[in-house]
């Protein structure tokens, strides 16, 4: 069997199974350990038998409905891999929008400044925007919580590899945060924020394999930026920089919130590549 033969089976076979037709390059060129560009350069390479074994047990996991990336263990993010499982959300490109806005933001809002500024994640889940931040910024100090240890763990994982370091903490939202006298500079988080009547809307993959505690975000999805709204306040300096990520159509309902929460700020909807309301971002 050559390469391309087995690229154009596992493409009918996905497509038959309704699942993403392309992931049988990835599959492939995790299975060789090859580039996409080496994967068209030698197509026409005779397949070694135990590899087309265990490229088409790979397919036919995906086909059957596991995510791409649980099985060959991790997603790309800003350019770096992250180890993902499923404990954690696997990391979407609409976040990379997040930490651009982010580092725009950063020397812009706060100026030169000689004390490191003080960066809290919350609900870090795989790590990818807290190790993210620290790698892009290193003067940075971070932190990052999530309610599941084993999140964390993966988190960890990740800023070990990755070579960031990070300081963790396990905890509700911002309980892990709420500390005598300890205040922070700059928030980020990418909550849960899918209403949970729209499970069923989701794909297959997602709703039977990524956390649900990383998704749904109550009857309107809102439920943790109510949340934030009530008790930021008491952990950020005087001057801060806040920035979340949000589902379609929920930009007004949370920037709503945010200026009444922080009626001296600056708060501003972003739009994502796909023009989609994503990003809410609070200039204090
Ligand atoms: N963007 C994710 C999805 O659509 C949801 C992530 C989240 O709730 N924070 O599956």
């Amino acid at each position: 069997m050559k390469l391309f033969e087995a690229l154009h089976w596992a493409s009918s076979f996905l497509k038959e199974h309704s699942r993403d037709e392309n992931a049988g390059e990835l599959l492939m060129m995790w299975i060789l350990n090859i580039s996409r560009s080496t994967l068209f350069a030698e197509q026409r390479m005779e397949l070694p038998a135990a590899d087309w074994e265990r490229f088409a047990q790979a397919v036919k996991d995906h086909a059957s409905g596991r995510p791409v990336q649980h099985i060959i263990g991790y997603e790309e993010f800003y350019g770096r891999r992250f180890i993902v499982n499923e404990h954690v959300l696997i990391p979407r490109p609409e976040t990379e929008e997040l930490i651009v806005a982010v580092l725009d933001r950063i020397n812009k809002h706060f100026g030169p400044s000689s004390e490191p500024l003080k960066l809290a994640d919350i609900g870090t889940g795989s790590g990818a925007i807290a190790v993210t931040m620290k790698l892009e910024r290193p003067a940075l100090e971070v932190a990052a919580s999530d309610i599941s240890t084993e999140a964390i763990k993966i988190a960890r994982e990740n800023a070990t590899k990755l070579g960031a370091e990070i300081e963790f903490r396990q905890g509700d939202l911002l309980n892990p945060f709420i500390n005598e006298g300890e205040k922070w500079d700059i928030i980020l988080s990418n909550p849960p924020y899918i209403p949970n009547a729209e499970e069923q809307i989701l794909s297959e993959v997602v709703r039977e394999h990524e956390p649900h505690n990383a998704l749904f975000g109550g009857v309107d999805g809102l439920d943790f930026y109510r949340r934030f709204a009530q008790d930021l306040p008491k952990i950020l300096n005087e001057k801060a920089l806040i920035c979340f990520e949000i589902g379609a159509g929920q930009g007004e309902s949370v920037a709503g919130m945010m200026r009444e929460a922080f009626p001296k700020g600056h708060t501003e909807i972003i739009f994502d590549i796909n023009g989609k309301d994503r990003i809410v971002l609070i200039e204090i």
